[in-house]
């Protein structure tokens, strides 16, 4: 079993291997718990919690537990998770209050999309009007 610890390992379902979790993905750590984050929602497959530079007065970051690089990743992989993903983010919207005023939901995707962190996460994003066409 040793022999074939790592990457492979790292983002493997089974709660016994949570202790291979990558500790090179920051959102990984996050589901890990061993780095700090203001959680707001959490179901057995998606952790939704608050950006640490936020955007607007709502800017939560709902991910799946899982690790994806990206949306399209996980979509591909795995249909329900995406829209279970889908489905958090609309009730973090509904407690922050910003349902009836709107929102917003980004995935940045890729250098040009502006993404920087390399692990699948919706942006939720309200309490202001936000802007059209993004920067
Ligand atoms: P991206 O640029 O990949 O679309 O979004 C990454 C987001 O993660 C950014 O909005 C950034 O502020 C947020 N972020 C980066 N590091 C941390 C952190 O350590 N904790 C939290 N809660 N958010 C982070
Ligand atoms: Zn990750």
């Amino acid at each position: 079993m040793a022999g074939i610890r790592g990457p492979f390992l790292a983002h493997a379902h089974s709660a016994a291997y949570s202790e291979f979790v990558s500790t090179d993905c920051l959102f990984c750590r996050i589901v890990a718990r061993s780095v700090p984050a203001t959680v707001v929602h959490e179901t057995d497959t998606v952790l939704a919690f608050r950006d640490i530079a936020p955007q607007a007065d709502t800017h939560v970051l709902v991910i799946p537990k899982e690790h994806y690089a990206d949306a399209a990743a996980m979509a591909t992989a795995d249909p329900q998770l995406a829209g279970e993903v889908l489905a958090v983010a609309g009730e973090v919207a509904k407690m922050d209050g910003v349902d009836a005023t709107g929102y917003r939901l980004v995935f940045n995707t890729g250098e040009d999309g502006g993404q920087t962190v390399f692990h699948a996460h919706c942006h939720v994003l309200g309490g202001r009007n936000l802007t059209w066409p993004p920067g």
